[in-house]
């Protein structure tokens, strides 16, 4: 039988949130010979950086900056990459319990359970996902028939896509050629560059409906999607539509996770439950600083006590990513 702490570290930790804290612990993890797995509600990495300001600009990022938000949470990835991780994206973790000795098990909303030897939790300002159609109807509609992960590619079926960023007018653009009909519903001005504005342009002359408007109703017969109404300056107009895609931006699904219990050790974010940390922008609700660095600096520490609660003996070394690269 081999030793207990061992037998612990064969088990991987879990990180559930793959924003710059979460993917930095991850990268500590890997550095102390614990596989990390990450989970996150969205179908990417970076948390806020990839989702709310991936042009910003980054002054104080540690050696990094000036640099665009986007491109550090590349970088953040890209260094994790030598470990292997596991990332387990677009499933949101909505409970957690377990302990050191038996391991932890955390529930996703797909009705999943990951396990692992330790938990950090890295959720920052929440979980995000993308933004939900409010609308009449919505919810006699199949849900294979609505599809908000961003998938964009040809489908034979009349299509409707609603948003206007770049990433609906991109699924727009994508489902044009194969399509019967796609119909672009916007209800604010189209953000398009100059590329965009002329492939748009393009697509119009040859199919492409484009309506100003919101979403007011889904029309569906048993379950099945059959027309989308929106309702514009000049009135209600209805569009054929068997399958909706929304590109409407991203929104918070809630914040925290059934089972975390509050941090009793400030200095590594252990809770109350040994085993389980909380670091980062999640912090802040129990006196965090919203900085990365400060985020960076809580994934090294709880990184650093997660690897000692699982094997006591296995230093952080260097060496360890010359070796697996
Ligand atoms: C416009 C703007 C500019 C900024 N500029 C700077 C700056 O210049 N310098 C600086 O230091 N800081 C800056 N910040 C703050 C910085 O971005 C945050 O401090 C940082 O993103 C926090 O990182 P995090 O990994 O803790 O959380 P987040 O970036 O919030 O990432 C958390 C991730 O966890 C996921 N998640 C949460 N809960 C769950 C769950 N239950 N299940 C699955 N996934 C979950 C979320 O979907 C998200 O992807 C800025 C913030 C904004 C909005």
């Amino acid at each position: 039988m081999k030793p207990r702490s061992q037998e612990k570290t064969a088990l991987p930790a879990l990180v559930v949130g793959a924003g710059p804290v979460g993917l930095y612990a991850a990268f500590q993890l890997g550095m102390r010979g614990v596989r990390p797995v990450i989970v996150d509600s969205l179908s990417f990495a970076g948390g806020q950086l990839a989702a709310l300001y991936p042009e910003g600009v980054i002054e104080d990022a540690p050696g990094a900056g000036p640099v665009s938000a986007g491109a550090l949470a590349a970088r953040l990835e890209a260094q994790l990459a030598p470990f292997r991780p596991l990332r387990l994206y677009g499933r949101r973790a909505t409970a957690l319990w377990g302990g050191l000795e038996g391991g932890f098990n955390l529930e996703t909303e797909t009705g999943e359970t990951i396990t692992g030897a330790a938990v950090i939790f890295a959720g920052g300002a929440g979980a995000m996902r993308p933004k939900r159609l409010v609308a009449e109807g919505v919810s006699t509609v199949s849900t294979d028939a609505i599809r908000y992960d961003g998938a964009v590619g040809r489908d034979a079926r009349a299509v409707a896509v609603v948003g206007e960023g770049p990433a609906a007018i991109d699924a727009a653009l994508a489902a044009a050629p194969g399509a019967r009909r796609v119909t672009l519903i916007h209800a604010l001005p189209l953000r398009a560059n100059e590329e965009r504005a002329a492939r748009l342009a393009a697509a119009a002359g040859s199919g492409l409906d484009i309506f100003q408007g919101a979403v007011e109703r889904l029309r569906a017969e048993g379950g099945r999607l059959e027309a989308v109404e929106a309702r514009g300056e000049a009135g209600s107009r209805a569009f054929d539509a068997h399958l909706l895609l929304v590109e409407a931006g991203l929104e918070y699904a809630g914040r925290g996770l059934t089972g975390l219990t509050p941090v009793a050790d400030a200095a590594t974010g252990e809770t109350e439950v040994p085993g389980v940390f909380t670091i980062g922008g999640g912090r802040e609700v129990v006196g965090g600083a919203g900085y990365l660095a400060a985020g960076f600096a809580d994934a090294l520490r709880a990184a650093e006590a997660a690897a000692a609660r699982l094997a006591p003996a296995s230093p952080r070394t260097l060496a360890r990513l010359h070796e697996i690269a």
